[in-house]
């Protein structure tokens, strides 16, 4: 299957303050990534207020922007290691598992968009909110651009960390209502499937993203990195690979019942 890269960036004109967000689309053999980076007004003038420079709410600009069926959030990046182990950090597994689930969407038809296609921190693109703490800014600009993508679901990957070093697993949380739930429901039972478990999906209350995303949104934590069996999972890009499978055919099958 050949590849092609579209690197969109929504570069900031000036002193602009536009949330510089690298997208990357990936689209298979039959994208033409030139035609669709021409629909994007990349450097065109954005009309922003002396206010909204100051604001901790998002500059209100309209500009044509990337549609998609999956929004893929990669935790964490740049400063940001998330969860670890030693030298093993969970923004470089939330990573590698979040490009194979975005080629395995793709290849089947189902468009998606990453918002961190290496390792950096989303906080730095949030230009917007300077005063709110690096790790606002940072959700705050994951939130946005759902807002400004517009996407169906949202799936948030993430690594699980705990004391109790037995723990292990899967753990999907949803928002508090149906949808969320139905999507959680898939993955956590393909992922269960793959990992011989048998956890069932929680509403994650406390987490921000959920609470302010008003797609249907879950989070997905791919295992504990405190477990030495699922850390070795984590690590191996086979099983990363499967992992990354087992979230594509959750997604699929949610689709597949809307
Ligand atoms: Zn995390």
């Amino acid at each position: 299957m050949s590849m092609s890269f579209d690197l969109i960036r929504c570069a900031i004109k000036r002193r602009l303050i536009l949330p510089l967000c690298t997208v990357l689309i990936i689209s298979s053999g039959s994208g033409q990534p030139a035609q669709r980076a021409a629909a994007y007004p990349l450097d065109a003038p954005v009309k922003h207020t002396a206010a909204a420079r100051t604001s901790s709410q998002p500059p209100d600009y309209h500009r044509a922007l990337p549609s998609a069926e999956v929004l893929i959030d990669v935790g964490h990046g740049g400063i940001d290691g998330g969860a670890h182990h030693e030298e093993v950090l969970e923004k470089d597994i939330n990573l590698a598992v979040a490009k194979k689930l975005y080629l395995l969407l793709q290849a089947s038809g189902i468009r998606a968009i990453l918002n961190r296609d290496a390792d950096y921190a989303l906080s730095d693109d949030n230009r917007w909110n300077p005063a709110g703490s690096r790790h606002r800014r940072d959700l705050s600009q994951r939130s946005q651009l759902t807002k400004e993508i517009e996407t169906r679901i949202l799936v948030s990957i993430h690594v699980n960390w705990a004391p109790d070093k037995t723990e292990h697993g899967p753990l999907v949380l949803h928002q508090n209502e149906g949808e969320s739930a139905l999507l959680a429901f898939c993955i956590q039972d393909a992922l269960n499937r793959k990992q011989n478990t048998r956890a069932l999906p929680r509403v994650g209350r406390p987490f921000y993203l959920l609470n302010v995303v008003k797609q249907p949104a879950v989070i997905v934590e791919l295992g504990f990195l405190s477990h030495e069996g699922d850390r070795e999972m984590l690590t191996d890009p086979r099983k990363q690979v499967q992992l990354a499978e087992a979230i594509h055919s959750g997604v699929r099958n949610y689709i597949l019942l809307r």
